[in-house]
């Protein structure tokens, strides 16, 4: 075959911006792979002859529909519905749906791409996709929310399937938004499969499944900290969020010593001097969950706590940082105030906290520094335990998945580990680690197929 010319990364970062017009956030994280993948790749010719990297940043395919629905009052609505499948070289495309009223294609092209080498590290066989509507469930009744998922799910059906794409929760996605897709996509094709994960345990979902993405991250902090010969006990941390991820990550890190202070949603953060401990953390769960409420409530039930409006968390002064709330959450800005406060660790639990600014901030400060794709892969590999266990029929104790969602984390650390190490010195570049581990694998399963 005929060598293709290398390009530089600055030439590749302009053609990816040129076709793809209107997309900061889907740049912005092809860029930031790109920065690690560029410097592995240098003496790697084969990866440029084949056009990896230049093939993982164009989806397979990205599907886009309409989703009608009627609410209480009878209105028709119209919402707009994505499944962005971008690569099966190593499984079955996963990843999660996401509902919120600023989903669009730039932020579900990010997250299946990211999702493409997180998937890899986990050494479980799964692709990368993620899909999700503009459709908010906050403030819509039970009903509503229904009829949203089942019509989604009319379309949805037609992509996905068990060997194919099989889709689980994200952002405004839990257990009742994936109970109403798995009913209407039994309804729909007259078959019981594992299509979706996130299930309800009675109908073929997974122990711990829930708890997966946060005690994964809480785990791997674990493992970080573990590098430099520390422990979470005694440490303060500052935890964004006060949804799936960022409960189980606080339950977690509490567990292990953290003492973690503040939790926040979109109307700003709550901090409590004493600690979020577990019979608090059991409060925050309920409301949350039953009652769908906000964490400005907190500071009613718990009165030594304050509230702070329309601020994310990141002034309070704390040893760690763990963002478990959405992309771009944290800034320069916030990240000059953390390292200034003396923080010696950052895990993101959501996907994509740090800008670019931020993250290449942590990385200058050579602060242990742990990117979405290894510390919250916890949730997906638990997703992935949840495949196996439908495929066989079989519920695993909740024992068991925990031990194996614990072997998983400290293998995606050890392989951060092995590709991460800065030369000649104990540092360890875990965004790098990641970004080159997880591309490997991928990359070598494309090559073995040839042009496709
Ligand atoms: P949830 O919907 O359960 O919770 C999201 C939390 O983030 C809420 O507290 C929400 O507050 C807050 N939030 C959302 N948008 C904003 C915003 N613009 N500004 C401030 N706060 C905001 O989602 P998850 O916990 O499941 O997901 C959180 C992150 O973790 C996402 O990045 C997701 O992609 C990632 N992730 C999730 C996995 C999972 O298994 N669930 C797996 C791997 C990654 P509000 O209610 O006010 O909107």
């Amino acid at each position: 075959m005929a060598i293709t010319e290398h390009v530089d990364l600055s030439k590749f970062m302009a053609g990816l911006q040129k076709r793809n017009p209107g997309q900061p956030e889907f740049v912005q994280a092809v860029q930031e792979v790109a920065e690690d993948i560029f410097e592995f790749i240098k003496d790697k010719s084969v990866y440029h002859e084949y056009q990896i990297l230049r093939r993982l940043a164009e989806p397979d395919r990205v599907i886009s529909f309409r989703v009608c629905w009627e609410d209480d009052e009878g209105n028709i609505r119209v919402q707009r519905g994505w499944r962005v499948q971008n690569n099966n070289a190593i499984g079955p495309y996963k990843g999660g749906i996401r509902f919120h009223s600023a989903v669009d294609e730039s932020t579900l092209k990010f997250l299946a791409f990211e999702q493409t080498f997180k998937n890899a590290l986990t050494g479980l066989p799964m692709g990368g996709a993620k899909g999700g509507a503009n459709f908010n469930p906050r403030g819509k009744s039970d009903h509503e929310v229904m009829r949203f998922c089942q019509s989604f799910m009319t379309e949805l059906y037609r992509h996905v399937g068990a060997d194919v794409d099989v889709p689980a929760g994200d952002i405004g996605v839990g257990a009742r938004e994936i109970g109403y897709m798995f009913g209407q996509h039994k309804r729909i094709t007259n078959s019981f499969t594992g299509v979706l994960t996130g299930k309800g345990v009675e109908y073929g979902g997974s122990l711990i499944r829930t708890e997966a993405t946060g005690y994964g991250t809480g785990y791997f902090l674990a493992d970080m900290l573990k590098t430099r010969g520390l422990q979470l006990d005694g440490h303060t941390v500052v935890i964004s969020g006060s949804g799936n991820v960022a409960i189980h990550a606080a339950e977690k890190i509490t567990q292990l010593g953290g003492l973690v202070v503040t939790l926040s949603d979109s109307g700003g953060f709550i901090h409590d001097p004493k600690g979020i401990d577990a019979g608090k953390l059991a409060w925050v769960k309920s409301q949350k969950t039953r009652k769908r409420g906000r964490i400005s409530d907190y500071v009613r039930e718990f009165p030594e706590a304050e509230f702070i409006a329309g601020r994310p968390p990141w002034c309070v002064p704390c040893d760690i940082a763990v963002p478990c709330a959405t992309q771009n959450e944290l800034t320069g800005d916030d990240a000059r105030v953390l390292l200034g406060n003396g923080c010696l660790a950052v895990a993101e639990g959501s996907n994509m906290p740090c800008t670019l600014e931020a993250a290449h901030l942590f990385k200058a400060a050579e602060i242990l520094y742990a990117p979405g794709k290894a510390a919250n892969a916890g949730g997906v590999a638990v997703s992935g335990l949840e495949i196996s266990q439908n495929v066989a029929r079989m519920s695993w104790k909740q024992n068991e998945v925990e031990q194996l969602l614990v072997g998983i984390m400290s293998e995606i650390h050890d392989r951060c580990v092995e590709y991460g190490r800065r030369a000649g010195t104990n540092h360890i570049d875990y965004v790098r680690g990641a970004n080159v581990a997880g591309f490997k694998k991928v990359a070598d399963a494309m090559l073995a197929f040839g042009v496709v």
